[in-house]
């Protein structure tokens, strides 16, 4: 593998294993700050969970997925297949270790500082993407018109109050929408939903994988290079990696960035850290030719899923499946996304053509935070994954953290709630 495996690589070389959006990010701000980078994976660059996101950049998501009483929900989860947030039977006995310390992790204790690391890292989403797109030449794709959550109901609303008003109390701004200005909004949007809550700092991707696409081209054009293989492990001597083992042979290189998003877990057990990392399954649904357009992305506060207007049309996404990364994908949760979408945007063609389906894993811990950090046991292997439904917005922030730790800087944020460790015997989660 020239020239990347020779024993005499020289000084600055940076191996990022997994090329979604945070790899990418990761080896853009790398690149940028003069470091040599190889990104390695199997598939081509942006193919995984960051393929076919909702495109959110959302500063304002802060929430994390546990909360205090989720337990009495489980029973739902496994009677209905097709709910915002499904579990397969069969997957039960695999996944209990983690469902318990998620449990866990939503107790009212552990809340505020799951939220204030959640807005520490997806609050700067899109400061610091902005040097990263200025680089790339993808100023284009990022887009700040905020985002409208949407109810039918006062009551759906009121449910979801606690939660705005905690989002507020962590400095997230919000205004409630009346039925009037909604509809000069969202004109698409049917009529029934007359309820909204908008957040105006976030932002949004309109091709989340040309995203990927564009931050790798300039790596590759700055001396970078691409390498399709699948990592397997680590050469270690002294507390230190070596190489990269993959199956298409040793790479050298000086440091090393763990970015594999779900599939990080298999590598960091090869280096004695065993993190409890879980994939969410989520579906979308693309309609090439909806005829309807959005100034905005729109969630919708009762279904929870996510509808965004961008290049390859208009993509209904989200939904959560706890079923594993080896699962066939249940296409009929994809479809029911397209119904929920029709009962939200009466505007939308009934005929099935021109949609595409897809499924991806968001990589999750049960903390509803990433691990953004150095490893355990070996000093020059960085971890950066397990962003779960943040993972576009937290890149580019986990990107500029990955680079300074690398570069010898201190990090602006504080790495502290992100680190791999908090998961170990004792801990709270
Ligand atoms: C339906 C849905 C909607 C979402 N909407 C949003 C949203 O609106 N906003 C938001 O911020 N986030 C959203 N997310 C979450 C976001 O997509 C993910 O958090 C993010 O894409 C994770 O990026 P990643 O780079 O960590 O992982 P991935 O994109 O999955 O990339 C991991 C890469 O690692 C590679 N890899 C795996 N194993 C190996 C190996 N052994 N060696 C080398 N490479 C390997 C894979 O091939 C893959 O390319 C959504 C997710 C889903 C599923």
């Amino acid at each position: 593998m020239k020239p990347d495996s020779s024993p005499d690589a020289p000084a600055g070389h940076v191996a990022v294993i997994g090329a979604g959006i945070v790899g990418a990010a990761c080896a853009l701000a790398l690149t940028l700050a003069g470091r040599r980078v190889t990104l390695v994976d199997p598939e081509p660059p942006g193919r995984g969970a960051s393929f076919g996101n909702a495109g959110g950049l959302s500063a304002g998501s802060v929430l994390p997925l546990s909360q205090p009483g989720i337990l009495r929900e489980v029973p739902r989860w496994l009677a209905d297949p097709l709910g915002p947030l499904s579990l397969r039977w069969r997957y039960l006995p695999f996944i209990a270790p983690w469902l318990v310390r998620f449990v866990r992790a939503g107790s009212a204790r552990n809340i505020p500082a799951q939220v204030r690391a959640l807005r520490q890292l997806n609050g700067r989403t899109l400061d610091d993407y902005r040097p990263l797109l200025r680089a790339a030449g993808a100023e284009g794709l990022v887009h700040h018109q905020g985002h409208l959550t949407v109810y039918r109901s006062r009551d759906a609303l009121e449910r979801d109050r606690a939660g705005w008003l905690l989002r507020r109390a962590h400095g997230v701004e919000w205004h409630e929408i009346g039925e009037s200005e909604l509809r000069q909004m969202e004109p698409a949007l049917a009529r029934d939903y007359r309820h909204a809550m908008f957040i105006p700092e976030n932002g949004h991707c309109t091709d989340p994988a040309a995203l990927v696409d564009a931050f790798v081209a300039k790596v590759r054009g700055d001396g970078g290079a691409v390498l399709r293989a699948r990592a397997l492990g680590f050469e270690l001597a002294d507390g230190r990696a070596s190489a990269l083992v993959t199956n298409a042979g040793p790479l050298v290189a000086d440091d090393f960035v763990l970015a594999a998003g779900a599939w990080s877990a298999r590598l960091t057990r090869t280096i004695g850290d065993a993190l409890p990392l879980e994939t969410e399954r989520g579906y979308h649904a693309t309609l090439a030719n909806p005829g309807v357009e959005l100034a905005r992305p729109l969630l919708d506060g009762e279904a929870k899923f996510a509808v965004t207007s961008m290049r390859c049309g208009l993509r209904l996404a989200g939904t959560v499946e706890l079923a594993g990364l080896e699962a066939a994908p249940d296409w009929r949760r994809a479809r029911r996304l397209l119904e929920l979408g029709r009962r939200l945007l009466p505007g939308l063609p009934e005929r099935e053509q021109d949609v595409s389906y897809w499924m991806g894993h968001r990589p999750s811990l049960p903390d509803s935070l990433p691990v953004i950090g150095r490893a355990g046991r070996v000093g020059n292997i960085f971890y950066a994954f397990g962003h779960g439904h943040t993972g576009l917005t937290g890149a580019a922030p986990t990107a500029m953290a990955i680079r300074d730790l690398i570069c010898g800087r201190e990090p602006e944020l504080d790495l502290a709630p992100y680190r791999p460790g908090r998961f170990r015997q004792g801990m709270q989660t």
